[in-house]
């Protein structure tokens, strides 16, 4: 059993961790981790989360109220309260606005393509909820959407939600999920993405039962349709988008692919090889 002394100075720590990191700036960010059955040992309001000392932290119940700290509890109580009513078996919340991963959240673009075998057989599918105001009680209620299958979310135009079994494995999926997002866009910017096929996914799904890795939820291609999974809700599983791979385990990105089709695909020419063109253009037309 963790001491609470021991718990106040984790949290400093990984506190220390996010504002170094860049995953929060000024005051933003919050942590909290269960005490006991009915409470909860939260970061307060309005501090940076680089400079705490575990003297800051506060102690509430399950309902919000507080029960011992000078401070008042952070204004994203609302949020990580209901993660603990949904999710008995969750120990500690981080709530962070990493850069790469927050962009995503911005441009409406979930990290749910089966790209690195790491994240998969860690975090699945990585969804957006639904834009809420900070700190009002719409966002514990699109928090909840996904919460029940996933231990990591973007909150869109906001930043991401990760929980864990303890505060490092909550703290290391937010690791998680901004490296994964570097990697997504450096991708992008080369101008491909090859994912990992169905197929592989299944394998890699298989491996989680092999190392002893708790997720949440099964991973299924779309809710509702899995062969394998029957009719799954998609509140109880991560979809991944992952093609089949037909004795392939790598597949090229379908998407770029019929991109390529209709002839949309982004060409790069030198300035000589433009002027190239148009003048042999302009010849053909005279
Ligand atoms: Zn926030």
């Amino acid at each position: 059993m963790t001491t609470e002394s021991t718990l106040r100075a984790d949290i400093v720590e990984v506190g220390r961790r996010m504002y170094a990191r860049g995953y929060t700036a000024s005051n933003d960010g919050n942590i909290s981790v269960r005490l006991g059955p009915d409470r909860l040992l939260m970061t307060p309001k309005s501090v940076c989360k680089g400079f705490m000392t575990p003297d800051m932290m506060c102690i509430t119940d399950l309902e919000g109220r507080k029960l011992q700290g000078d401070r008042d509890p952070s204004s994203e109580m609302l949020m990580h309260l209901e993660v603990y009513r949904q999710r008995p078996d969750v120990q500690a919340v981080v709530h962070a606005h990493p850069p790469t991963a927050t962009g995503f959240a911005v441009a409406g673009i979930p990290l749910d393509r089966a790209v690195l075998a790491e994240v998969l057989t860690t975090l699945g599918s990585i969804p957006i909820a639904e834009y809420a105001t900070p700190s009002t009680k719409e966002l514990p209620e699109a928090v909840r959407k996904y919460i029940k299958a996933h231990d990591g979310m973007l909150l869109a135009n906001h930043g991401a939600l990760t929980v864990g079994g303890d505060l490092y494995s909550a703290y290391y999926k937010m690791e998680t999920i901004e490296h994964f997002a570097k990697i997504s866009l450096v991708a992008r910017l080369l101008g491909r993405e090859n994912l990992l096929s169905r197929e592989e996914v299944t394998r890699l799904q298989d491996l989680r039962g092999a190392y002893g890795i708790k997720a949440p939820a099964p991973i299924c291609a779309e809710p509702g349709t899995d062969p394998d999974l029957g009719s799954v809700p998609e509140e109880s599983c991560q979809v991944v988008q992952a093609p089949h791979g037909e004795g392939s385990r790598l597949v090229p990105d379908t998407v770029r692919s019929m991109a390529k089709a209709d002839g949309d695909e982004e060409i790069r020419l030198t300035y000589r090889e433009l002027s190239a063109l148009i003048e042999d253009a302009i010849r053909s037309l005279r």
